[in-house]
């Protein structure tokens, strides 16, 4: 049995001040579960304040974006090994939004994802097809180069988590239904299995994220290969973050 994973991926949202306050609010409200994680993933700036905020509470902390190198002249970056003294346990690799607005390509995220791994943290990478490669009947080979491009060079038990997160589908309103995203993810586990063997694949988490809510959650984690999710907008809010965590399969 693989223990799900719900995370939050506030994005350029909430100032330190307010990610606290939604913070104890959630420590206060969420219940305690045995079959799942929580994830929260707040900007740079409200890392520290929410790491002191989930002291004493099972919640995880994680960041959005990262650079592939432990110090040096790189004006803006920050490392793994900043994040990891800090209380950061995951890092998100290749969000579509870095791939599509910050130009990162395969090569780069390959190396953010190798270097977080190497500092202990547990990498989340992000891959996804957009609607034109969709429609072109090009979903499975998009998903296939990314997939194998960022995991190239890593050991076999390394500490990854894939997220799919069809770029059509993220900020939109539309969600993949839960048969089309079954169908990727039950893919991409079968890609982890030839290149790092069965019990990898079947160990390792792979995540929907792409306009996730309290409305179609449970038929999401209903799917066989789908073993949490990365949420954006509905993430900000604690009442509909709630109801996501709290999924009934
Ligand atoms: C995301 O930011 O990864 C995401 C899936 O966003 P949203 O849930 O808003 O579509």
């Amino acid at each position: 049995m693989r223990k799900s994973l719900i995370a939050g991926n506030w994005k350029m949202y909430k100032t330190p001040r307010e990610s606290v306050e939604f913070v104890k609010g959630l420590k206060d409200a969420i219940k305690t579960y045995i079959d799942r994680d929580v994830l929260i993933c707040p900007p740079f700036t409200s890392l520290t304040s929410v790491a002191e905020a989930l002291e004493g509470s099972s919640i995880k902390l994680g960041a959005q974006n990262v650079f592939f190198e432990d110090e040096g002249a790189f004006t803006g970056e920050i490392s793994p090994r900043m994040l990891k003294e800090i209380g950061v346990s995951y890092i998100i690799c290749g969000h579509s939004e870095r791939r599509n607005i910050f130009m990162e390509t395969d090569e780069v995220i390959n190396k953010k994802v190798q270097k977080t791994i190497s500092s202990g943290i547990t990498a989340i990478l992000c891959v996804g097809e957009k609607l034109e490669e969709r429609e072109r009947g090009n979903t499975f080979n998009v998903i296939k180069t990314q997939v194998e491009k960022c995991l190239e060079g890593i050991e076999e038990a390394a500490s990854v988590v894939i997220a799919y997160e069809p770029v059509w589908a993220i900020g939109t309103g539309k969600t993949a239904t839960p048969e089309q995203a079954e169908e990727v993810h039950f893919f991409i586990r079968g890609l982890i299995e030839k290149s790092f063997g069965k019990d990898f694949a079947e160990r390792i988490l792979i995540l929907y994220g792409g306009s996730v809510k309290a409305e179609n959650i449970d038929s999401l984690m209903a799917q066989r290969d789908i073993d949490g999710v990365l949420v954006g907008g509905a993430s900000l809010k604690l009442e509909s973050f709630l109801r996501i965590i709290d999924y009934k399969k």
